[in-house]
């Protein structure tokens, strides 16, 4: 199982929760500092890193997927079913 990515705020989950595989990273930083803070785990578990972005243990790439880009959310309302 590839490890996931999980936003939520510091101190309310684990940095990395070994039953689902599921990093968890704060929200609202900026892709860059997503990544840094992704890099800090996976060093953290020992999953060797690519000089850039954030790798699986099986040596794909992370999705950090469900950061929003700021500039293209517009005026749409974000509609996350419950
Ligand atoms: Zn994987």
């Amino acid at each position: 199982m590839c490890i996931r990515v999980h936003y939520a705020p510091i101190g309310t989950a684990p940095p990395f929760d070994a039953t689902t595989q599921t990093i968890t990273l704060p929200p609202g930083l900026d892709r860059e500092h997503t990544v840094t803070a992704a890099r800090a785990v996976l060093v953290e578990l020992a999953v060797p890193q690519a000089k850039f972005g954030a790798l699986c243990f099986c040596g794909e790439p992370l999705d950090l997927a469900p950061l929003i880009p700021q500039q293209r959310t517009g005026e749409q309302a974000v509609t996350h079913g419950a």
